[in-house]
Parts: structure tokens; sequence; C-alpha cells
């Protein structure tokens, strides 16, 4: 059968045969052989590291390769499935950039980041968070959030060790940790509770892997995929939790901090470090400039952490890649002190009235459940399990050869059921894309 050219890509990027192991992969089983070490092909002898070779492909990046292959071969695709914002970085990151370019300020920095922006971000941890990091010794700038992540799943997790992560998650945390030697706990919550990590499940979990040795907890809140945001007082739940178990560390994941939609006290977004001074000693706080400053391509995130984990993350980034880029790190410090709070600010209305559409053309689609609106980051986790038996990968797969539309598969989030929407992107192209999902939807009936 002669596959159109967007699926061979699909299959190339997958590194699987033809589609049962695509769907596998798409469907988040593993499609690698579960041998300690086979070598990659029966023509070449060397093997790929087995902790490497039983990595997932994210299948965020897989759909998003094929839509753009589907985009050069001149198909019109409309595209919900990428966590990036459609705005532009502030003028000022364009400018601070610029002028780097221009000053040939092209060199290594420290490896945690130049003294300017690490001070920077301590300031603005300290002004916006209320949480007090040393920016000598407790700030480490890496090339985007994701590495500084990594880094902290490192820092506290290895072999024999075990990392809870609440489902659904963002689909890097399970391979971070495996790619750690570590072993996942998936803490599942539940879509009437807006996939929020309740007290009890959270103690129930810890209580039926007593036996396993648990080093880590990741928070991700505001939560990519499902823009559920655990307020202060649920936080403080869930650290009155935790306190039980002094050797877990948190690495609380705040990149989507700035993107929340409440504005009542009670549900402004706190950092978890500022929940209690312990609390704060185990807590690895990261963020970063891809999403609220529309910096993604820049590479620019770091960890705040006291000051044996941020040195022991530091020591990880010396060996990896030295420090992040240089022209991205003075644009960093133009994002946190020139940019003015009303930009700031008029972006999260933008994407507030992005949200408040998608919400309500959801609302209007039978049998499309959305039990609880999310409040935070861009994303929206509609639950369409009445449509193809609950198989979303078929669904996402039917979705884009019909209608030309990208969304991803809940299950790659651990939320099979469910497809991720991201809403990121112009009104207009939102109301095509909710076109779309509207009549494939019924058309399915
Ligand atoms: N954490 C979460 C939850 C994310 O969604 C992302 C980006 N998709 C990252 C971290 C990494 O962001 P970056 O590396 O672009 O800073």
């Amino acid at each position: 059968m002669k596959l159109p050219s967007y699926l061979s890509l699909f299959l190339l990027t997958s590194n699987a045969a033809p589609t049962s192991a695509f769907m596998t992969s798409l469907q988040g089983k593993s499609a690698s052989s579960t041998k300690l070490r086979s070598t990659t092909s029966d023509e070449n002898p060397i093997a790929v590291n087995p902790l490497v070779a039983n990595v997932k492909v994210s299948a965020t990046v897989q759909i998003f390769s094929n839509v753009k292959q589907m985009q050069a071969e001149g198909i019109e695709v409309t595209s919900l499935c990428v966590g990036e914002p459609d705005f532009p970085p502030p003028q000022a990151v364009l400018d601070a950039a610029s002028k780097a370019i221009l000053d040939c300020d092209t060199r290594y920095t420290a490896v945690t980041g130049t003294a300017p922006l690490r001070q920077a971000i301590a300031d603005d941890l300290l002004n916006r968070k209320g949480v007090k990091y040393d920016a000598n010794t407790e700030i480490v700038v890496g090339n985007g959030a994701k590495q500084s992540v990594y880094q902290g799943v490192l820092t506290t997790a290895g072999p024999g060790d075990a990392v809870i992560i609440p489902a659904p998650y963002w689909p890097s945390y399970p391979e971070m940790v495996a790619l750690a030697g570590a072993e996942s706990i998936i803490l599942e919550t539940q879509e009437k509770d807006g996939y929020l990590i309740t007290p009890e499940a959270l103690q129930k979990c810890l209580d039926d892997n007593k036996d396993k040795n648990i080093t880590l907890m990741i928070l991700c809140n505001p939560s990519n995929p499902t823009g559920g945001v655990h307020n202060k007082k649920r936080l403080e739940e869930l650290a009155e939790v935790l306190a039980g178990h002094p050797k877990i560390a948190i690495l609380a994941d705040e990149i989507y901090e700035r993107l929340v939609y409440n504005d009542s006290e009670e549900d402004k977004h706190v950092s978890f470090a500022s929940i209690s001074p312990e609390m704060y000693k185990r807590t690895m706080t990261i963020n970063g400039f891809s999403k609220a400053y529309a910096m993604t391509g820049m590479r620019l995130g770091y960890m705040a952490a006291p000051k044996p984990l941020a040195k022991a993350a530091t020591t990880i980034q010396s060996q990896l890649t030295s420090c992040a880029g240089s022209i991205s790190q003075a644009a960093g410090v133009a994002a946190l002190k020139n940019v003015e709070e009303s930009e700031m600010e008029q972006n999260v209305q933008i994407m507030r009235e992005k949200r408040d559409y998608v919400i309500g053309r959801l609302k209007d689609m039978p049998n499309v459940e959305l039990a609880v609106p999310p409040t935070g980051a861009f994303y929206v986790l509609p639950d369409v399990s009445k449509f193809y038996e609950g198989d979303d990968t078929q669904l996402c797969l039917d979705l884009l050869e019909k209608k030309r539309l990208a969304l991803v598969p809940g299950s790659s989030f651990g939320a099979p059921g469910t497809v991720r929407i991201s809403y990121a992107t112009s009104l207009e192209e939102l109301e095509v894309a909710m076109n779309k999902l509207q009549e494939f939807l019924e058309e399915c009936d």
C-alpha cells in the first residue's frame, strides 16, 4: 500500500514499522524492544542504549511534524496541537537580543547564567511570588525549562528510586524519569475534580507505594495538558500530606504561572515553595520564558532551589550544555526588567477570551464533556470518550485525515478518551477549528 508522504513521515519520525507501530507509539505504549541490548538492525551491529531505545517520541512533536509535512505539500491544515503562544515576544526582548548580537555578546557565560539574569530572576521571584533565592547560588539558568526539569529529575531520582507523576501529565515527565533509570508512579486524578490532585488521592498513592523509595513528586501547576490550577488552599493540603514524607523532593513546574484566568485572591497562582519553610527546603521551582514571553525558540528557562539542589543541577549542566545561549540570556533580562506589567496583563486578557470562546463552543457540542473548565495555561482537555469507543488516537487520525484538523490524543498525556486542544492561536483560526471539530463529531453520530 502506498501511504501519503505525510503519513510516511509519521512512520519515519516514530522510528517504527508501518501503521500498527505508529498507532502503538501514539497510544503511549513503547514500540521498542524490551531486550536489554539489541542492535539497531541486522546489518548494523551498533546497539542503542536500552534507556534511550525505550524512550517514546513525543506525540505532539510527531503530529506537528506531520502537519508541517502536509502544509509543505500544499495541504491546508488547522493545527491546535502545539504549546506555543501565537503572539511575538515583547519589543523590549527583541531589542535586547539584537543589541546583544551587535555588541558581540557571544561568549560562554557562567554555567548558572549571567549575573544580571540570575539577579533579575531572583528579584522577580521575590517580588511576584514571595520566595527568596540567592542569585549567586540558588538560580540555575538552562536551555529552556525542559532542560531544567530534566536536571531536577536527575538531581533527585536514579535507579531504584520512584517518582510520583500526577496524570494527566506532560509527556516528557515519565520519559525523563525513565532516562534517569527511575520508576514512575502515576497518580490518577479525576475529571470531576478538574483533574486536580486531592490530598486523599495523594495520601492513598503514598500508602499504596510504601515499599518504594519515592524521592520526587512532580507538580505541574498550572497544568499542561488540563489547564487546571491548584490554588493556595489545595497546595497547603498537599503540603500537609507531604509533611509526613520528609524525604520526597517536589519539582514544581510553574512555567504557565503567568497564564491564570481567575483573578480572585483565593485562586491566584502561588508558588509551591512559598507554602511553608519546610516545603521551600524541598522544592525545585521551574519556570521559563517560552510561554509568558513567547520566547520558545530562544530556549531559556531556569530552576530556583535551595543551594544543595541547585548545586547538583549545576554540576549536571556543566557537563551537558555549559550554559544557556548568551543572546537569549540578554533577552531574558529585558523580559523581566523592561516589559511593562500592562503588556503582560493584556496577553492574559487575550488568552482568556480565546479560552472562553473554545469552552463556549465545546459546551455546544453534544456528547463532549468538560466537567470543570480550565483556569490556566492555554489548553483544554475535553472528554470525547463517547466517540470512537474512547479510541482518542483513531479519532485524531481521522480528524486530521478527513477535516485537516490536528489535535493531540489524550492517551499521550495519560488521559485516554480525551483530546488536547491548544488555544494559543488566533480567534479566526480557533473558529475554523471548532467548526471542523463540530462537523466531524456530528458526522460520527
Ligand atoms: N513544562 C511544561 C509543563 C511544558 O508544557 C513545557 C513546554 N511545552 C516545558 C516545561 C518546557 O518549556 P521550555 O523548554 O520551552 O522552556
